[in-house]
Formats: structure tokens, sequence, C-alpha cells
């Protein structure tokens, strides 16, 4: 990135050159650039950096100062430990803008998506703040004579975060600080394609004044995160991002008997009843399924309208999908920006060919799209498809891009069943004003994240998220109580 801190600039040198580092024992790492590779601006589709790729090596030193950090760490009094934390909340908060813009830079999405993003991850930061209250245990005196029971919750040592390309702020932000604050040291293995945002990351722990070796960033692809899933030093793993990954994570990182949760891909689906406010689900709708250029894990790819509901909600989602203004995120008043890789702009293309020839309703076609004021930027249109099907494979996977379906159902069981009969079981929603269908809806649903006319159900950052079927694996939640239980290792005391 020509403008964010560079290796040299960050050691207090005057010359700035755009390379990302990695971050070991509070510093960065020097790079030889024959170990790099191109970081994008998907807006222009230029080279705007290069990040190294990392592997065996660079993981056993992060976890080797991670490990060497971790007594000290551990036994930091919660009060001094919560001030370091107090510290990163104000300069994260500080810097708000500017890791959004790293985002934007990165990733594509709108500068004031990306400013969300970073608020919504600011949040669980808030949370973690707490950590004093968060990490106490359960005390029963008495349990028999002069005997005493209480439980203590203590980090399990060095833990490790790989996480997607989709959030570089938000999604990391969800898993770093519930284990540091539980006094566990972390090797942060992020998307290589929206490195920006987790080099300001790091900077910023520093800054806050976190021992060296506490957090460290190794960034990589399969060799990194390969490295992570073996060592033996590594005692726990969160990790989200595709299912294919995340299944590999799980099931490697298990059999060596680490602690692992992968959250993982998604194809969540809307269901809307006849009685449901149509203005406002056409916008909902639009906004879901388009928003961020659907690479969203919580986006709504699937409008399951029931009886005459897709007849009044095709034409205002036809009119909104019309006045979506596509451009660089950067860039005022823009509601959606580019892809974020060459590579899946042509893998979304590849979906929209696929739908077609599998017989949905073509209603807008994104496919011919240019962008007049960035012609080489990875630029697509918005899709819009009817009549979409249970059979077609455009129903059943993933696209994670600007792509949505509409689907029929004559009744609400009929909808229901086909939320609950997909593979995946992310994040939902239902669209009506009869309190008893959402109530049903929320009792027999399959699905643990639940939108009653709300499009992106996103829990709060101070509870947890979560997923079943096939996008997550174990036994779990990100986040909120069930992130403290994922990153310590309870203790039963009895004592007479
Ligand atoms: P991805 O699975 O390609 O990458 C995730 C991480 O794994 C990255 O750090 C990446 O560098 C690494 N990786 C990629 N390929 C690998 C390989 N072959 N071997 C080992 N490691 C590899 O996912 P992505 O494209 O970055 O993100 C999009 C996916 O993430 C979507 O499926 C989306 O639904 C999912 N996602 C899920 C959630 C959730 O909470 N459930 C949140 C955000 C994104």
């Amino acid at each position: 990135m020509t403008d964010t801190k560079t290796a040299p600039e960050v050691a207090g040198a005057a010359a700035i050159t755009p390379v990302i580092s990695h971050w070991i024992e509070g510093r960065p790492v020097e790079v030889l650039p024959e170990q790099t590779g191109p970081v994008y601006d998907p807006a222009s589709g230029q080279v705007i950096a290069r990040v190294p790729r990392g592997g065996a090596d660079e993981v056993d030193r992060a976890v080797a100062v991670a490990a060497e950090a971790f007594p000290a760490w551990r036994d930091m009094p919660l009060i001094a430990r919560s001030h370091i934390f107090f510290n990163f909340r104000e300069l994260l908060y500080r810097n708000r803008e500017e890791m959004a813009r790293l985002i934007t830079q990165n990733h594509g999405k709108t500068f004031p998506d990306a400013l969300a993003e970073v608020m919504r991850g600011l949040e669980t930061v808030e949370f973690a703040c707490g950590l004093p209250s968060q990490l106490a245990g359960m005390n029963t005196p008495n349990v028999s004579t002069g005997v005493d029971a209480f439980t203590l919750r203590q980090p399990l040592g060095v833990t490790a975060a790989i996480t997607p390309f989709n959030f570089p702020a938000m999604v990391p932000m969800w898993i770093y600080p519930i284990a540091l604050a539980a006094g566990n040291t972390m090797v942060w293995k992020p998307s290589s394609h929206t490195c920006g945002a987790a080099q300001l990351q790091a900077e910023l722990w520093t800054e806050a004044g976190l021992p060296d070796g506490v957090f460290n960033v190794v960034y990589g692809g399969r060799e990194a995160v390969t490295a992570i899933v073996e060592h033996p030093d590594i005692k726990a793993i969160q990790f989200v991002g595709s299912t294919k990954v995340g299944t590999y994570v799980y099931q490697e990182g298990v059999k060596r008997g680490k602690r692992v949760g992968s959250y993982t891909s998604a194809k969540n689906a809307m269901l809307v009843l006849p009685d449901a406010d149509m203005e406002q689900t056409a916008d909902a709708a639009v906004a879901s399924g388009f928003g961020s250029a659907g690479e969203r894990c919580m986006a709504q790819t699937l409008v399951i309208a029931v009886g005459d509901a897709g007849a009044k909600l095709r034409p205002l989602m036809e009119e909104r999908v019309g006045r979506l203004k596509i451009g660089p995120g950067m860039d005022e008043g823009v509601d959606m920006g580019p892809i974020y890789s060459a590579e899946h702009r042509a893998s979304v293309i590849e979906w929209i060919d696929k739908g077609e020839a599998e017989g949905a309703e073509l209603v807008a076609d994104g496919r011919p799209f240019t962008c007049e004021d960035s012609p080489d930027g990875f630029f697509l249109g918005v899709t819009l498809f009817d009549n979409v099907t249970p059979d077609m494979e455009i129903y059943r996977e993933e696209i994670f891009g600007p792509v949505l379906g509409i689907v029929h159902a004559d009744t609400f069981d009929e909808g229901l069943r086909m939320i609950n009969e997909h593979q995946y079981a992310n994040g939902t929603a239902i669209f009506t004003t009869d309190g008893g269908a959402a109530r049903r809806f929320k009792m027999e649903v399959e699905v643990p994240m639940i939108g009653v006319n709300v499009p992106i159900p996103v829990p709060a950052g101070y509870m947890s998220f979560t997923g079943s079927k096939a996008s997550a694996l174990g036994d779990l939640a990100m986040r909120g109580e069930d992130g403290i239980r994922f990153f310590t290792q309870q203790k039963m005391v009895t004592e007479r």
C-alpha cells in the first residue's frame, strides 16, 4: 500500500516502500521482494503493495515468541491487562477512518460500509475491556462441612486465528480480543488480499502497550495455514472462511488435540410473507443481497416469497436495482464497489452463466457492466434472478457475489422447509407483520441467527456469533460467553 506505514517507516526510517510485513515480537519483519506477492486495489485493478508469503519458518518463529511471552501475559494483573485494552480501544476509535480507508482500498467495499465494519469490531474490543468481570468463575462455599468449591478460568497458551478477506477488521476483532483478554497469546494469519488493515491493527497493539510477542501476524496461504494446524505448541484455533478450508482446519486441528472452531460458508434465505411491508422488504433484500458486492457471509442471497408476495416484491426490487450506483468505494454516493479480485469476479460470472443455463429467469444482468471512470477495476453489475428452484446449483451453492435469487413457495410451511433443508445454516430472516408467524419462524427454523424484519441479523458484538450444518464446525460460538469458554480452560477446585 503506497501510503500504509511500512517496515522502515515503523522502524523510524524515512523511506516508504509499499511492503506489508509479518509482525512478530512487536515489530515488522523484513522480507525479500521475491518472498512477496502482489496486493491489488480492486477499484483500479492496480498493484498497490506487496505482501509476504509466509510459511512454516515464520509460523515457527511467531509461535516461539508467543510461547515465551505467554507466562508474563497470563500472570499480568487483570486490571493492568484491561488498561492495555482501553488504550487499544481509544487508538482504534481514533484511527477508525484510516482503518476503513485501508479496508476499502484492499477489499473494494464502500467507505461507509468499511467504517461500519470497524465500529462493529470495536464493540467486541469494548466487551474485552471488561475482562476482569468476564473471567470471573463460580464460587460455592460449604459444599460439604468445611469444604468450598470454585471454578477458575485459565488461558490455554498460544492460540491462533485464521481469517477471510471479506471483513479484515471486524472478523479478527471477534476473535483475538477475547483470546488476549483471557490471557492467551496469539498468532493471526489474515487474508493476504486485505492485509493493510491487519498491519494497522498490529501497529496499534504495539502502540497500546501490549508486551512484545503477545500478538503476532503472519501472512501467507496454504503453507502458513498448514504450519498453524500442525504446530504442536498451538492450543486452539478459530477459523473463519470457506467450508472447504474450514473443514480441513477443523479436522486436522482436532486430530492433533487442539480446540478448533470453524465458522464457514453460507447461503442465507429470507422468507417473505404476503402481509409484509413490501417497500421495507424490497429495501432490505436489495441492501442485504448487494451491499459489499454480496461478499458477506450474512447476506440474504435467496428471497423466498410466499403466495403472491413475489408478484408484489419483484417490481419494487427491480426499481431499486436500477437505482444502485456502482463505482470505486471511496467515491461519494456509491452503493456498491468492485469485486475483491479478478479471479473471484470471473467465478461470479461463471455462476451467472450457470444460473441462466439452469433455467432461472434473468431479471437484471450484471455481466455487461463497466465502470467508465475505472475500466481496469474488478467491477461487476448486480444480477437478479427470478424463479430460482431448489434443484439448481445457484440455489444450493454459495456464490459470494452480487447475485440475488427470488424463489417461490406456495405456503409458509413450504418456505420454512426449504430453509431447513438447505445444506447451509448461518443467518436467515422473516419479513411479515404477523407476530404469530414470526414467533413460529423463530421457534422452528433450523438456522441459528434470525432476523425478524431485519435482513442481516448479525448479533451485537458482546453476544455470540455462530452457525450450524455446513456453516460451522465445533461446539462453541465465537465471541460473547462462548468466546470466553473457548479460549479458557476451566478448573474445578474443591478445598478443605
Ligand atoms: P477462504 O477459505 O478462501 O480463506 C480463509 C483463510 O484461509 C484465509 O486466511 C486464506 O488465506 C486461507 N486459505 C485459503 N485457501 C487455503 C487453502 N487451500 N489451504 C489453507 N488455507 C487457505 O475464504 P475467503 O475467500 O477468504 O472468505 C470467504 C468465505 O468466508 C466465504 O465462504 C464466506 O461465507 C466465509 N465467511 C464466513 C463467515 C462466518 O462467520 N461464518 C464470516 C466471513 C466469511
